[in-house]
């Protein structure tokens, strides 16, 4: 079912990647491949290194071992600290929507998606708002919510929020955490559908983490079940759906909780 060669179009390629905190194994010799285009989820029982293996793609932790290439950059090569060069460069090319949202709760919808621009362009204040406006006009949020604060937002309102931020760089690549957790089932349904609208219209590449069946079974292209610190397989839901019966890590996700 794993395709052990690496091909042309992978977007992000892990081998060997090994991360412990202390005594404790999180990821002992991780490979995966994130092929362009896809709508790539990893999913693992609660404290499988699901976020800790999105960390590492996205510099905000490195292994212990092994290595990462993410759009073509070999992610040890890149030196430490968010003012290098390359490593700027680099994180322009990717958005990230935080399980929690991460918006800031001193600034309004509409600043905090202007702020990616604000750091890594020189757009005058004039078109950083114009272009944020259109971010959250494309996520389907209604003008007038750009003026208003994080905390007043319902839970599928800051979804859709720290996705326009997430897009406010135009990324290749998206990475989603939980997108859907903490909604009700109506709003998640319209989460799913905006993933789907940005992948089908942008051709964005997506990595997102989710416990959401629904999610999976509509959106994955190929999902990677995380367990003991191990792909316990990588493959389309239908695909897993087949092997789970041999392995009861898989098996758990069919099961339901
Ligand atoms: P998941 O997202 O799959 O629930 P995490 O990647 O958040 O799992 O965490 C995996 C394991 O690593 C957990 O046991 C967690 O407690 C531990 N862990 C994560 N980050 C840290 C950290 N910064 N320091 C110590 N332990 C951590
Ligand atoms: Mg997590």
């Amino acid at each position: 079912m794993q395709d052990p060669t690496p091909s042309d179009d992978a977007v992000i390629t892990l081998s060997k990647v090994s991360t412990s905190f202390g005594e404790h194994v999180v990821h002992s010799g991780i490979d995966l491949e994130v092929r362009r285009g896809e709508i790539f989820a990893l999913i693992g029982g609660s404290g499988s290194g699901k976020s800790t293996l999105l960390r590492e793609m996205i510099l905000l932790h490195r292994p212990d071992a092994g290595s990462i290439r993410v759009l073509g950059v070999d992610l040890q090569a890149l030196g430490d600290g968010d003012a290098d060069r390359d490593t700027l460069a680099l994180r322009q090319r990717w958005g990230v929507m935080f399980q929690h949202g991460g918006l800031f709760g001193s600034l309004t919808v509409q600043e905090n998606v202007g702020l990616p621009l604000r750091e890594h362009t020189g757009l005058d204040d004039a078109l950083i708002d114009e272009i944020a406006a259109w971010k959250l006009a494309m996520t389907g949020l209604e003008p007038q919510v750009g003026a208003q604060y994080p905390s007043e937002l319902s839970g599928g309102m800051m979804k859709r929020a720290s996705l326009a931020r997430a897009l406010a760089l135009d990324p290749e690549l998206l990475f989603l955490d939980e997108p859907t957790a903490g909604l009700d089932p109506e709003s998640a349904g319209e989460v799913d559908q905006l993933v789907r609208k940005l992948r089908d219209l942008f051709g964005l590449t997506i990595v997102m983490i989710t416990h959401d069946l629904d999610l999976l079974w509509q959106l994955a292209d190929r999902v990677a079940v995380l367990a003991d610190g191990k792909v316990q397989g990588i493959g389309s839901m239908s695909e897993l759906a087949q092997v789970q019966v041999d392995n009861p890590a898989i098996r758990k996700f069919f099961d339901g909780p």
